[in-house]
């Protein structure tokens, strides 16, 4: 998992936008970027002009933090959709979809992505009925992430479970709430993923 010197909320008031790190505090009146929507520190609330690279940086920095990702990570990761026939920054973006610690958020099985990725590396879940305890397995059509049945009873994952509802599952995933199972239908398309993201702006600032 990525570490940040930063809390995770003053994340989210640095990229000045809601990047849901912390799971239903995020829907709460809680929600620090709600209650001081502006940059931390001491000139938060003046007006800063970025530079273009400034602007390529901080949207890098967005999307790293949104997939909490290390750099090195993230790099690797980008590097891999250079690799690939089509658009790099959406071959970036899908990618990352596909990771399984973002599946089994997307899916419902916990409030975050960072919750996510701890219960896969503990050994929560199975992927096509076999052990996964990797969050960085990158799933593709057909396959199936399911909550071990020694796990149904932790009250926080039945919480997660309760509470994603409201969040709602993306068409490209299919949720079995009652068998705890969830498949992934297909691959989703770029006009899917909804949250504001300008990948074009992460080719340009990795390109320099
Ligand atoms: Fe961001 Fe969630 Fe913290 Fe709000 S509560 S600032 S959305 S991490």
């Amino acid at each position: 998992m990525s570490t940040h010197s930063d809390s995770v909320c003053r994340q989210c008031r640095r990229e000045a936008m809601k990047l849901f790190l912390k799971g239903e505090r995020c829907f709460s009146d809680k929600c620090a970027y709600e209650r001081r929507p502006y940059p931390p520190g001491q000139h938060g609330q003046g007006r800063i002009k970025f530079s273009d690279y400034g602007v390529q940086l901080r949207e890098k920095q967005k999307i790293k933090r949104i997939y909490g990702l290390s750099e090195k990570q993230f790099r690797l990761f980008y590097h891999r959709a250079e690799r690939h026939r089509g658009i790099t920054g959406e071959n970036l973006l899908l990618a990352l979809e596909r990771r399984l610690d973002n599946l089994v958020y997307r899916m419902g099985f916990a409030s975050s992505r960072n919750q996510a990725r701890q219960w896969v590396s503990h050994s929560h879940f199975s992927l096509n009925g076999h052990k996964a305890n990797i969050p960085s397995m990158l799933l593709g059509v057909g396959d199936v992430v399911e909550a071990k049945e020694s796990k149904r009873n932790n009250p926080h994952l039945v919480e997660a479970l309760e509470t994603s509802a409201r969040r709602g599952v993306p068409t490209w995933l299919e949720l079995d709430r009652d068998n705890w199972r969830g498949v992934v239908k297909a691959l989703p398309s770029r006009e899917e993923l909804t949250m504001p993201m300008q990948e074009q702006l992460i080719v340009e600032f990795y390109s320099k």
